[in-house]
C-alpha cells in the first residue's frame, strides 16, 4: 500500500487530504507540525511527502532539507498564492512539485501520481506522445504524424532537460544550469526565446500550449499523453 505523509496544520487542509487520498487508496499519516513530520517520515518510511511550507514551529523548507539528507521520497509542497519565491527555494531544497493553495482533487491527484510514477520508474526511451507530436529524445529525432520535425542541439537538450522530470515542475535557475551551464543560471531571456521555438515546432497552438507549460515566476513543466 502506498503511504503518503501530509505535514500540514490546517485542519481544514489535512482533512480534504486524507479524504482525497484516502478515497483513491493512499494510506495517509499526518503530522501537523515540522517536528512531527521529520519524525514520521522517518518511522512511517513514506512512498511521497506533501509539505505545507508555512507550518507553525519551522520552516517548510527546512524540513525538505532533512527528509534531502537521507531519503529520495518524492516530496510536493503546498504554498500559497504569490509566494513564487519560497516556491523557488523549496524545489531548490529538493522538493519535486508543488500545488498552489485553493486547489482542487483532480491536480492534487495528478501530481501525486506523477511524482510517484517518477519515483518508481525513471524515464525511459519511450518516445514522448505531445498529441499529433512524437519525440523520440535518444534518437535525437521528432514528428507530426509523418512529417520530421527538425530540433536543433540545444531544444532536444531543453526538452531532455524538463522530460525527466516529466509531469513535474523544473525551476528556470535548473533548466537554464543544465542546457547553458552554471554562467547562465540567470539568462533566462534563453529560457523564453527557446521555450517559443520549442511550442512552435511541436505544439498545435503554440498561443495555448498542453504540453510545455509555463510555471509563472517559478519555471517550466513538461507534460505528455500517457503512453
Ligand atoms: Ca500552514
Amino acid at each position: 500500500m502506498t503511504t503518503i505523509l501530509v505535514v500540514e496544520d490546517e485542519p481544514e487542509i489535512r482533512r480534504f487530504l486524507r479524504s482525497s487520498l484516502g478515497a483513491e487508496g493512499y494510506r495517509v499519516v499526518e503530522s501537523e507540525n515540522a517536528r512531527r513530520g521529520a519524525i514520521d517520515a522517518g518511522t512511517h518510511k513514506p512512498d511521497l511527502a506533501i509539505v505545507d511550507l508555512a507550518l507553525p514551529d519551522f520552516d517548510g523548507k527546512q524540513l525538505i532539507r532533512e527528509i534531502r539528507a537521507w531519503s529520495p521520497m518524492p516530496i510536493v509542497v503546498l504554498s500559497a498564492r504569490n509566494e513564487e519565491r519560497s516556491k523557488i527555494d523549496a524545489l531548490d531544497a529538493g522538493a519535486d512539485d508543488y500545488i498552489t493553495k485553493p486547489f482542487g482533487v483532480g491536480e492534487l491527484l495528478a501530481r501525486v501520481r506523477a511524482a510517484l510514477r517518477h519515483a518508481v520508474r525513471p524515464p525511459t526511451g519511450q518516445p514522448l506522445a505531445l498529441g499529433e507530436t512524437r519525440v523520440d529524445l535518444e534518437k535525437r529525432r521528432a514528428w507530426r504524424g509523418d512529417a520530421e520535425i527538425h530540433l536543433t542541439p540545444v531544444e532536444f537538450r531543453l526538452l531532455s532537460s524538463l522530460a525527466k522530470h516529466l509531469g513535474m515542475v523544473v525551476t528556470q535557475r535548473q533548466l537554464l544550469t543544465e542546457v547553458w551551464g552554471p554562467s547562465h543560471a540567470e539568462d533566462t531571456h534563453y529560457l523564453r526565446v527557446y521555450m517559443k521555438q520549442l511550442r512552435d515546432k511541436l505544439e498545435t497552438d503554440a498561443v495555448r500550449p498542453k504540453y510545455l507549460l509555463t510555471e509563472t515566476g517559478v519555471g517550466y513543466r513538461l507534460v505528455a499523453d500517457e503512453a
